[in-house]
Order: C-alpha cells, then sequence, then structure tokens
C-alpha cells in the first residue's frame, strides 16, 4: 500500500494530482522534508510574511537590486497612512525603473470622498518625497475595488518585465497580493519562495508569463508608524474595518479633542466652527477645555485617554507639536495612521500633538 501523506498545516492528506482539489501540493513541495499544501503554503506567507526593520542591510541590498534590475517596482501605500508606508529612500533605490504607487484600502472612504483629489493629493506628496509614480492606483484588497484596474496598469507599465512589489507592514500588502493570485487564476500558478541572492530575506516569486515574475518582497516595518505605539490587541481600535462615519464636533475656539491618547488638537484662535473628524469609528474622542488639557493627558493617558492603555502609555515618545493657520475654507488635517480632520469654516488657528515621528500636515480637503 502507498504511504500517505498529511499536511503538516492542516492535517489534509496530500495530493499532487488536481490543483483545484484540496491537499494539493505541488511536485516539488513533495520533496521537502516538511510537506505543507499549497492552501498552507499561501495562508502562511500570505498572513505571516517575513518582516524586516527600515534600515535592514538585507532589505536595503534587495531595493538596491531592484535597481539594477529592468522592471515595474509597485509601492503599496495605506490610504490612511501615507507618510507611515512610505519606504524611505525609495527613489534612490529604484534606478530608472517605473513606480507605480497603490494606495490601498480605499473601501474605508465614506461616499462623500471624492477619489481624484485623493489621488492628486497622493500624487503631490510622491512628489514632495522625490517620486513620480507612472501612475496612481486606489484599490481595496478586501473588496477587489480598483484591483481589474491595477492589473490593466501593471500590464501597461511593466511592457512584458518583472514586477517588484514593494511596501512596508500593514499597508495590506499580503492581503493585495492575495487578491491577485485570485484574479490571475490561483490554481495554474506556481508560487516559490526563493532567499533573495546575498540576503537571508525570503521573496515570493509568481511567474507572469515564461519570461518574467512578479516579486513579492518581504514587508518592512517604519518604527514611525502610529499602529506601533498600541498593544496589538487594540491595533483593532485604531485600523478601521468598515467605511468611516465622519464624527462632527462644534468647537469654540480654546477647546481641545483628544483622540484616545494618540492625538491632542487645540482649536486655538478661530470662530466658532465644525471639526468633522475622519477616524475609525472605534476610537474615542475626548473633548476639554484648552486650559485644562495638560493636565489631563498628564493624569489620564492610558485610562480615560487610550488608545494606548496603561502600559503602552508608559513607554509613549514625547509628543511632537505642529501648528497651522488653517486657511478659511475646506481643508483637512492629516494625521498619518489615524486619519484627517476636515475644517469648513473662516480658518482656524489650531495645534496638533502627536507621538514624535508621526506625520501631520493639512491638505485641500477631499470633500
Ligand atoms: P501587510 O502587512 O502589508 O502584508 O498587510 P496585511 O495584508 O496583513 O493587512 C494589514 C491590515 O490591514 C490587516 O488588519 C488587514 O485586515 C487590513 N487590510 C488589508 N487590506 C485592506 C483593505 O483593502 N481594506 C481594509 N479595510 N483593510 C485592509
Amino acid at each position: 500500500m502507498e504511504h500517505e501523506i498529511y499536511c503538516a498545516g492542516c492535517g489534509v492528506e496530500i495530493q499532487a494530482e488536481d490543483p483545484k482539489h484540496v491537499g494539493y501540493a505541488p511536485p516539488q513541495a513533495l520533496e521537502k522534508e516538511t510537506i505543507i499544501c499549497q492552501r498552507c503554503f499561501r495562508i502562511r506567507h500570505y498572513n505571516e510574511a517575513s518582516t524586516v526593520t527600515l534600515g535592514d542591510d538585507d532589505f536595503v541590498r534587495i531595493l538596491n537590486s531592484i535597481g539594477d534590475t529592468k522592471s515595474l517596482v509597485v509601492q503599496v501605500v495605506d490610504i490612511f497612512d501615507f507618510n507611515g508606508s512610505w519606504l524611505r529612500g525609495l527613489h534612490r533605490f529604484v534606478g530608472n525603473n517605473p513606480i507605480l504607487l497603490v494606495g490601498n484600502k480605499v473601501d474605508l472612504l465614506p461616499k462623500n470622498v471624492n477619489r481624484n483629489r485623493l489621488v492628486n493629493w497622493m500624487r503631490k506628496s510622491a512628489a514632495d518625497l522625490g517620486l513620480k509614480p507612472v501612475d496612481v492606483i486606489l484599490v481595496s484588497a478586501h473588496k477587489g475595488e480598483g484591483v481589474d484596474r491595477l492589473v490593466a496598469a501593471m500590464n501597461e507599465h511593466r511592457r512584458g518585465r518583472d514586477i517588484h512589489v514593494v511596501g512596508v507592514t500593514n499597508v495590506g500588502k499580503s492581503s493585495l497580493i492575495n487578491r491577485l493570485l485570485k484574479q490571475f487564476g490561483e490554481s495554474e500558478l506556481d508560487i516559490t519562495t526563493s532567499q533573495f541572492p546575498g540576503t537571508t530575506l525570503d521573496v515570493i516569486e509568481i511567474p507572469l508569463d515564461e519570461r518574467s515574475s512578479l516579486y513579492d518582497t518581504p514587508g518592512i516595518v517604519n518604527r514611525d508608524q502610529i499602529l506601533h505605539l498600541v498593544a496589538p490587541s487594540e491595533l483593532k481600535l485604531l485600523l478601521p474595518d468598515k467605511q468611516l462615519k465622519p464624527k462632527t464636533y462644534q468647537l469654540n475656539d480654546k477647546q481641545t479633542l483628544f483622540i484616545g491618547g494618540l492625538a491632542r488638537i487645540d482649536f486655538v484662535k478661530g470662530e466658532h466652527q465644525p471639526f468633522v473628524f475622519y477616524i475609525s469609528n472605534q476610537l474615542n474622542i475626548h473633548r476639554t477645555k484648552l486650559e485644562k488639557a495638560d493636565e489631563l493627558y498628564e493624569k489620564h493617558l492610558g485610562t480615560l485617554l487610550s488608545p494606548p492603555g496603561k502600559e503602552m502609555a508608559e513607554n509613549m515618545p514625547k509628543l511632537d507639536r505642529f501648528t497651522f493657520k488653517v486657511p478659511a475654507g475646506n481643508q483637512d488635517i492629516v494625521i498619518s495612521g489615524l486619519g484627517w480632520i476636515a475644517l469648513h469654516g473662516s480658518g482656524a488657528n489650531v495645534e496638533v500633538r502627536v507621538p514624535k515621528g508621526v506625520a501631520v500636515s493639512i491638505r485641500p480637503s477631499l470633500i
């Protein structure tokens, strides 16, 4: 009787005949010491993709070598954390290769947010960071929105060459690759991981045709992302999982709003006006008088003002202060990793405090 093999991941019986059937493992997988089915292989690589830290030598080596290839570079960013998802120095690494910028999590945007304005803002922000993408595409890895357009743009701009997908962790790169796999017809694809030459990092290769492949580089950890300041169990408060419901606060000047303990917004001077918050529906907003704000933060960070919870609050970096003279009209104050606050009044002096490293900026409103 033939010896049966079971998947070390899920326990299902392994078979090598039918890729569409449960338990399938491609022939090369059967030669490995630990055998897992293709499904587990994918789950393993796309849910627990290896990560490295910004400045990791191996990662820098990978990026550098992308510059030596002829390929299309696809950078995935989180539209709610544009600065936090930026791969620093990317413009230096990619050489002359074209870059396609992909803004993920578009499913979270309320209907009244103008997509074109968001794309224009991303283009401008990329230019400020030294990069001129050939195109900017908004997608939702979760819902599939925009993915057809992304595939079309990738095919147009790669012109037969390889694709390198890069991004920091938590932008949804793994979710997006999973989505692309579905789109390309998962069962026909033969996915392999290999160590990038001269490094210890795994790069995942997905063939596109006989001559070219898509390479998924490891996700890189950017310590400046606000989400690293909360415990893993609190992450779900920060990362919206549903379309945002804007919350409006009618404010007089000399009032302060806290977003948990992660951001403090002081309305210093201006006429009575609405502040509209586009942040995760699960985050608490706490209102107080400006004169009481210092004391409140001091006493209640980690409790009334959370996330971060008590434990993480102890290690919060010092707050950086950003001062804005917001012009009259429609403007957004953008807090990277949290979302933004729309002002539609007659102008306002506003101060924003966030943990050191988190970017805050202002832009014409997306509404
Ligand atoms: P990676 O670290 O870049 O590979 O990111 P993941 O694919 O692991 O996703 C990071 C987080 O973002 C997870 O909580 C995902 O559920 C979430 N996420 C990824 N893509 C989307 C999306 O299109 N929409 C929404 N709302 N969340 C997403």
